[in-house]
């Protein structure tokens, strides 16, 4: 006996709509990481497209490269994996933009340059990835100086909270919120702000800012 997966393309795309429609006028990113969850990159991406997605994001390069192909310019795409220079280099060129959560990486894509289009990571909590508060204004700083060098370019500011309880995505969502002052005040102007996925984005609207990213959903 082996295990089948069926995927109804018909739903999937009706319940891309229903998100849009929930979080608008924020953005939806669907996300697609390992190869859609098992799913298939191609067949899951481009039916998101016909019900009107604008954003598809993954951890790992190769889904995001793949939805990249299928997409082109009909959407961004988000790679927010910390990955080897070779990796990033082929990131950029195939048009993706990188998550940025700790000093050196952003070193290491500002010397790919292009320039790279990068969203910052704030530690909010979750210590798993992204800059820690106390070091979040020296590493904005630095990332302006690599933006007003034409190396980079910082389109997003963003965080992952756990949506295991409201009291403690609370305090995430004020940490995050002093982040986005902070790199205002050192200069950056990220339009894309992203914290939520699909729990917080669902059901609570103040976690939406531009963008939501739904996986589960
Ligand atoms: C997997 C993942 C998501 C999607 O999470 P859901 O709870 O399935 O919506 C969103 N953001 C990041 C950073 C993720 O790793």
């Amino acid at each position: 006996m082996s295990a089948e997966l069926r995927v109804d393309l018909e739903q999937l795309r009706a319940n891309v709509r229903a998100v849009r429609e929930r979080m608008a006028p924020a953005e939806v990113l669907v996300v697609i990481k390992d190869d859609a969850y098992g799913q298939g990159v191609e067949p899951i991406v481009g039916a998101a497209l016909d019900a009107g997605a604008r954003w598809f994001g993954g951890i790992d390069v190769d889904s995001a490269v793949r939805a990249k192909r299928v997409a082109g310019d009909r959407a961004r795409v988000f790679c927010w994996m910390t990955v080897s220079d070779d990796e990033a280099r082929a990131a950029i060129a195939a048009g993706l933009e990188l998550g940025v959560g700790d000093a050196a990486y952003l070193e290491q894509v500002a010397a790919i340059g292009g320039p790279a289009t990068v969203h910052l990571k704030i530690d909010t909590g979750l210590r798993r990835n992204g800059v820690r508060p106390e070091r979040w204004r020296a590493f904005c700083a630095r990332a302006a100086e690599h933006e007003r060098a034409g190396r980079i370019r910082v389109a997003g500011i963003w965080s992952h909270i756990a949506e295991a309880s409201d009291s403690d995505d609370d305090v995430s969502r004020a940490l995050f919120d002093a982040a986005v002052t902070v790199a205002r005040g050192e200069g950056l102007s990220p339009e894309t702000r992203h914290l939520a996925a699909s729990a917080a984005a669902w059901h609570r609207p103040e976690f939406r800012y531009e963008m939501v990213r739904i996986g589960a959903f």
